[in-house]
């Protein structure tokens, strides 16, 4: 299924994406980057002329391919991972572009001005992040999962996903959620209880109320909440990222302050058993995510796309905070998985490069943490 997008008319008409449309919607900020063309360099060059604080890109470069080498002698080395937010996408989209991760800046501009449909500054890099070949992606990507040994939360509609666990029936734990897309409406309580009761599924999400406009706490999907707690199935909503820097033009409805976590705090007060997966960890709004989970130590997050869309020092930065505010126990990784089979990869490295990590904490992140949220596993693999 495709979304469509509204773009700015420069581009002509909207592009059509093949992302499911019960995909979450982060998918958004993977569109941004997929228009970001951009051409590239020998990575020597640019460790010679960047700035230092590009510096770990190259790094994490390094590491993937240390990590590729290593999987492919002695894959049931490769400590495991667990990454809790990948979507059933089937396919890279025919408008999917290389893409540079981590940019550095977001656009500058005049709405008086012809805008380009998202503000972030087009900068070089390399190496890019290539989309899976037509007809390649799942394949590409439980490729990938193999390889570095990662188990992922797929979230999408139930066919979609499907296709996923047939692929991958031992590296893939379903996902799926109440949204049936933008203004499309919802999932009847009773299918989505089908699906947790016998369909299979695990977690509740991707949870995307943030872009209708609307409080993760608003009585109108309260039902799906109470549902979630009664089955004791873990919720995961997207908090925080999104906009692009073109929020105004490409998602009116799209609301920053929607993704505050202290939205969340009625919520949990109405169903205090519920187990809350925190999408993208609120990012950017360290000081309220910390609040939430000072106060509820049931809460969890994740650090998907974040960890690959923001400027990589910034990323690091909001990381560590959360670490160094005492809840190493609860950061679990992830990488909202679109498009770029090399993208799982890639956010990998952030962690296994991050020098504010020691050893033990990035296993807890990578996976020690998910294992717990999710009850994959009581003792630690390693
Ligand atoms: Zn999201």
């Amino acid at each position: 299924m495709e979304q469509r997008h509204h773009l700015h008319s420069d581009l002509g008409p909207p592009p059509r994406l093949s992302i499911p449309r019960r995909a979450g919607f982060s998918s958004r900020v993977a569109l941004s980057h997929a228009i970001r063309t951009t051409t590239g360099q020998p990575c020597d060059a640019t460790l010679n002329s960047m700035r230092v604080a590009r510096l770990p890109f190259c790094i994490a470069v390094v590491v993937i391919f240390s990590v590729r080498s290593l999987a492919q002698n002695t894959n049931s080395d490769v400590p495991p991972v667990i990454d809790v937010h990948v979507h059933a996408m089937d396919d890279a989209g025919p408008l999917a572009a290389p893409m540079c991760p981590n940019t550095p800046k977001f656009t500058a501009s005049d709405p008086d001005t012809k805008e380009a449909p998202f503000g972030w500054v087009q900068e070089e890099c390399t190496p890019k992040l290539y989309p899976a070949a037509k007809g390649e992606y799942i394949k590409d990507v439980i490729a990938e999962m193999q390889r570095l040994n990662v188990t992922a939360v797929v979230f999408g509609d139930p066919a979609s996903v499907q296709k996923w666990k047939d692929a991958a029936p031992d590296r893939v734990i379903p996902g799926t959620g109440f949204e049936k897309g933008m203004a499309a409406g919802r999932v009847p309580l009773d299918d989505l209880r089908t699906a947790f009761k016998n369909g299979g599924f695990k977690v509740m999400g991707e949870i995307g109320l943030q872009y209708e406009g609307l409080s993760p706490s608003d009585p109108s999907v309260d039902q799906y909440f109470a549902l979630a707690e009664e089955l004791d199935i873990p919720a995961a909503i997207h908090m925080g990222t999104g906009g692009s820097g073109r929020a105004n033009v490409i998602m009116p409805k799209f609301r920053g302050s929607k993704g505050d976590p202290l939205l969340l705090e009625d919520l949990l007060a109405r169903h205090p058993k519920l187990r809350l997966q925190v999408m993208h960890a609120g990012y950017p709004m360290i000081d309220n995510m910390l609040t939430l989970l000072q106060a509820n130590s049931h809460v969890y997050v994740d650090v998907a796309g974040l960890i690959w869309s923001y400027p990589l020092k910034e990323v690091n930065r909001y990381i560590e905070r959360l670490v160094e505010a005492g809840f190493e126990d609860r950061v679990m990784f992830g990488t909202d998985q679109l498009v770029w089979p090399k993208l799982m990869a890639y956010s990998i490295s952030i962690i296994q490069n991050a020098d504010y990590l020691t050893p033990e904490q990035k296993r807890d992140i990578l996976y020690n943490n998910a294992a717990r949220f999710l009850r994959l596993d009581t003792k630690k693999p390693n």
